[in-house]
């Protein structure tokens, strides 16, 4: 029985949505589970294997061949492929602009939604991506759509990037964001959409303190809807 709510964020590329994500699991004691970072998995592995990325079913047989796990190493959140730690490999340009290519096929996202279903069976979670609420955890708890202008997003990027020593221009990224944004928004399968009952907050002018605190408080209201 679920003894905790589940808490669903959605939102375009770049809005800040797993750092902030990250947080509010934090603050709460619960589990935080990057779901992009699932789909930028089986993209490493499918760019590894050279296999065909347009190709949805063999994309799925590479999808249950491969162990891909949320893990902590060194008390940071990470992803692993067959054992081996990806997590700075899955952010790299090469995954960055495949991975909605390997994202819009049915079959691979019918695996990985129910992959993060039993993630979130026993509630307690913060779960980020582009369909929580509206295909994945449809009867969460709390539904957030966060987002923020194109530029901001690049922005914030682009001064990540720098912050960490790597190249960055500012007009490559917004034509990256405005890419995958486009191809997550018009694919078939559960694209890239507010659910109906998410509560909107536009980050471009709002610190990562204030939309943590926002949804802070828009959980505390919640507490007592557990389903
Ligand atoms: O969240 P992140 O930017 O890491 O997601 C990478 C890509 O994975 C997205 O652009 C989208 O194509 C795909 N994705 C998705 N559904 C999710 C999470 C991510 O289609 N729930």
């Amino acid at each position: 029985m679920k003894k905790q709510m589940n808490i669903a964020i959605d939102g375009p590329a770049g809005a800040g949505k797993s750092t902030v994500a990250r947080m509010v699991a934090e603050q709460l004691g619960f589990i935080y589970i990057d779901t992009g970072a699932m789909y930028r998995a089986l993209t490493y592995a499918a760019l590894k294997q050279q296999s065909d990325i347009q190709d949805g079913s063999d994309l799925l047989k590479l999808l249950n061949e491969t162990d891909i796990e949320l893990v902590k190493n060194n008390g940071k959140q990470t992803v692993t492929v067959n054992n081996k730690d990806v997590g700075e490999e899955i952010r790299l340009i090469d995954v960055t602009s495949k991975v909605s290519y390997v994202a819009r096929h049915p079959e691979v996202r019918e695996e990985m939604v129910k992959r993060q279903q039993i993630l979130a069976e026993q509630g307690g979670t913060v779960m980020d991506g582009r369909d929580i609420g509206t295909a994945v955890l449809p009867d969460a708890e709390l539904k957030v759509f966060l987002t923020a202008s194109v530029d901001e997003r690049a922005k914030r990027r682009h001064e990540e990037q720098l912050s960490k020593g790597q190249p960055s221009d500012l007009e490559v990224l917004k034509e990256e964001i405005r890419n995958r944004d486009k191809i997550d928004s018009e694919r078939e399968t559960a694209p890239l959409k507010k659910a109906e009952d998410a509560v909107e907050i536009d980050s471009t002018k709002m610190s990562i303190d204030e939309v943590v605190k926002a949804i802070l408080s828009l959980a505390d209201e919640r507490r007592g809807m557990i389903r």
